[in-house]
């Protein structure tokens, strides 16, 4: 059996930590084994075990961080919304756009199409150093786009997630209870071979808490696994909803209330904040402080989408997420990988302590720091994949 010693790591992030009393776990000049695409020894390099090792990979100093977890994208898509984005930097009203838009694309391209470009941009994702990355559908919104969206996406990744609850769609603008009926029934069956996840739009001019309930409901009695986009636009129930059915995320929160906070401190379930939103439309940051200050687990992930955050890039996330939401370097760094892990509750990625999946990034600097110190300068040098260099 081939195993391979990663040596010679400057400072090593494992997330494990039993290393340093820190969250991040932090060893310097540290080592780690790999056998069949796990990690089974981690350590400091004076005590590797050299002689197990049939490979070597040495690191030269610099730094080794896990696969970052992107745990919310909606990247199975046709077209892009560029126009739209330049009028609103513009400051102009433009009325073309919208969900409804891509909506409209996705439905004309087929498959292959749809393949194509989510490949394209999971290998951007990849080469920025993420590792795992969830893919909502929710550009179909019919029973036939919404089944063939997943069967897009579960070529591209395991953690897929049926959004038929997007939007409503215009067809069914006066009549959008017969829409969540279809999105209970027919839909879900249709979508269930190929979905993971099940979430749910819960918000203003989006679908309401009755609405989000009974959908997230239908879907977890089909054996998907509940998230929710909740506080996104303005206060609501959407915390509230996700807390009480134990999704493993809620995400934007971008406006909480105390008790919504007071909810998710004694839950397991995860806020996800998407930062690139909020930069990419102009809006209100979420109060990271508030979440961190009360003790509730936070995730970082891109919101991938061609609307409203059309980056792959999590350091790009890393970056805001530091200067303007006031993470520390750390807390953003733990949140984009060991958060979205917790988001996706998944045990395997996300950290490199023992067990994990060898799955970690290479950074071209001595530390994490430069993440988000170095805005925008591609830091990535390698990135492995279950103990295979995808990068
Ligand atoms: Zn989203």
């Amino acid at each position: 059996m081939t195993r391979t010693l990663v040596d010679n790591i400057g400072l090593l992030v494992t997330n494990d930590s039993s290393f340093d009393g820190t969250p991040l776990g932090l060893l310097r000049n540290a080592a780690f084994l790999i056998e069949k695409g796990s990690i089974t020894w981690v350590g400091e390099s004076a005590s590797a075990p050299r002689a197990e090792a049939q490979n070597k990979i040495d690191a030269h100093g610099r730094c080794i961080i896990p696969g970052f977890v992107d745990s919310h994208t909606h990247l199975i898509f046709a077209g892009d919304r560029s126009d739209e984005f330049g009028a609103r930097m513009r400051g102009e009203q433009y009325s073309a756009g919208g969900i409804g838009y891509t909506v409209e694309l996705t439905r004309k391209a087929s498959n292959g199409q749809l393949l194509q470009s989510g490949r394209r941009l999971i290998a951007e994702a990849n080469s920025s150093g993420t590792t795992t990355i969830e893919c909502k559908s929710g550009y179909g919104l019919t029973v036939d786009d919404e089944a063939r969206q997943l069967v897009v996406a579960k070529q591209l990744t395991p953690e897929t997630t049926f959004l038929g609850a997007h939007i409503v769609p215009k067809e069914y603008f006066d009549h959008p209870d017969d829409y969540v009926e279809l999105v209970c029934g027919p839909m879900l069956e249709a979508a269930k071979p190929n979905a993971k996840w099940i979430d749910v739009f819960c918000d203003k001019g989006a679908f309401t808490p009755e609405q989000s309930r009974k959908i997230l409901k239908a879907g977890i009695a089909k054996g998907l696994l509940p998230r929710i986009h909740a506080n996104q636009f303005g206060p609501g129930e959407g915390v509230q909803i996700g807390v009480e059915l134990d999704a493993a995320s809620v995400d934007h929160v971008t406006y909480l209330s105390d008790s919504d906070i007071d909810l998710l401190s004694e839950s397991e379930t995860i806020a996800t904040l998407l930062p690139a939103a909020e930069f990419s439309t102009r809006s209100n940051y979420s109060d990271a402080r508030r979440l961190f200050e009360a003790g509730v687990k936070v995730a970082l992930a891109t919101d991938c989408n061609p609307g409203s955050s059309y980056t792959t890039n999590m350091p790009f996330v890393i970056a805001i997420a530091v200067r303007d939401l006031y993470f520390s370097p750390e807390q953003a760094v733990w949140a984009a990988t060991k958060g979205g892990a917790m988001a996706l509750r998944r045990k395997d990625v996300g950290h490199l302590g023992l067990s994990a999946s060898a799955d970690f990034s290479i950074l071209s600097t001595p530390s994490y720091v430069h993440l988000a110190y170095r805005p925008g300068v591609p830091l990535i040098d390698e990135v492995w994949r279950n103990g295979n260099r995808i990068k």
